[in-house]
């Protein structure tokens, strides 16, 4: 299946989120920082929510996470879907601490909770989005 030729809608652009979605289009995972408790801030926020600071800055992610948790959709939500399903979704704890939601990739194997995952941005539907992939050189972490 080309992911390229879905039919789907695009996500909604606002002024908060143009960052994230600029770095996307050009394949790289961009999340906001805290310059004054200095955590990672996944998604997009005005404020910091660990402590209220309102200096967030845009930096590049590492591209290294965690599988969490993850779905198989056999029923997308959006008919557009529908010819890619079934299909993998995750939580991917980043390794700079916030969690996202994300197409994951399907390999050799079948994931399981803890997979090492790295970013793989995607042609999807017209537009590169950030997805993940099992990393093949990491081992699984169950803790
Ligand atoms: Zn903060």
């Amino acid at each position: 299946m080309d992911l390229d030729t879905l039919n789907i809608a695009g996500p909604t652009i606002t002024t908060l989120t143009a960052p994230f979605w600029d770095a996307a289009s050009r394949g790289r995972l961009c999340i906001q920082h805290c310059e004054e408790c200095g955590k990672a801030v996944f998604y997009p926020r005005p404020i910091c929510p660990h402590c209220w600071s309102r200096r967030l800055v845009w930096r590049d992610a590492s591209g290294k996470g965690r599988l969490k948790s993850f779905s198989l959709v056999y029923k997308p939500g959006h008919a557009g879907w529908v010819p890619a399903a079934p299909y993998l979704v995750g939580l991917v704890e980043l390794a700079e601490g916030p969690t996202m939601l994300s197409f994951i990739l399907t390999g050799a194997r079948a994931p399981e909770v803890g997979d090492p995952l790295l970013l793989a941005p995607t042609q999807i539907g017209g537009r590169v989005l950030p997805a993940f992939k099992i990393d093949p050189n990491q081992r699984r972490n169950t803790r």
